[in-house]
């Protein structure tokens, strides 16, 4: 057998790629894993590539999937982390008028105060549940249009609520901010490079409902779209 000069050494085998342990195949519902691929050129060069693939498991059922490039995988769940946060153009809007709010705002009016609270508690439990509905459900475009319908609807009424409180204190302000900041910092990680943060905020949106099939991840319909039904 040759000997090649410079060759690595083996790769321990159980090294821990980022995306473990949180996709399940979409043919056969069994756990994607990784493979890490070495191609050697001909002029020396040494490429690694990691693949993600469906462990391929199941005895009674022959998977045709294929595996996916680590790369690729994750551009598609940026992508979809990307689709759940708050755009950056809603957030800077809401922010504006928050902070337009905040400027205006004379010391307190006790009456004024308790129902200024009241609604921005409101709006910030709607903003969160429409969120979360992002989140929990699957994304596809009919709710996504009718979510963000109902986002555009709810911030003219906030408008109105903004330019006819006159009199409030200030302390809803920082929480209202770090709401915003949250829904928002969603966007970044998801063109992070960091890819473990990625996976953490992938299982925090998605829980174990991702799914890979024909090359693409998707968050599972119900988490019951596969053949395990
Ligand atoms: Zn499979």
């Amino acid at each position: 057998m040759l000997k090649f000069r410079g060759q690595p050494e083996r790769k321990p085998q159980n090294e821990l790629q980022p995306f473990c342990g949180l996709i399940s195949c979409a043919s056969c519902g069994m756990m994607i894993t990784a493979e890490n691929k070495t191609k050697r050129q001909k002029n020396g060069n040494v490429h690694e590539y990691t693949y993600y693939r469906c462990t391929k498991k199941r005895k009674d059922f022959k998977c045709p999937e294929m595996s996916l490039r680590s790369e690729e995988l994750d551009k598609q769940l940026s992508s979809l982390i990307q689709k759940v946060s708050l755009p950056k153009d809603w957030a800077e809007e809401l922010n504006r008028l928050a902070l337009q709010d905040y400027k205006n705002s004379a010391p307190s009016l006790t009456a004024c105060v308790e129902e200024k609270k009241k609604k921005i508690s409101s709006l910030s439990e709607k903003l969160e549940r429409l969120l979360t509905g992002y989140l929990d459900q699957v994304i596809d475009q009919p709710d996504y249009c009718l979510q963000k319908a109902k986002l555009l609807s709810e911030k003219k009424s906030l408008q109105k609520e903004m330019t006819s409180l006159s009199h409030k204190q200030n302390d809803w302000l920082a929480p209202f901010q770090n709401w915003l900041k949250d829904a928002q910092s969603l966007d970044k990680i998801a063109y992070d490079s960091d890819l473990f943060a990625k996976k953490v905020c992938a299982k925090e949106i998605f829980g174990s409902h991702l799914l890979l099939g024909e090359k693409t991840i998707r968050p599972a319909e119900g988490g019951a779209s596969n053949s395990f039904g």
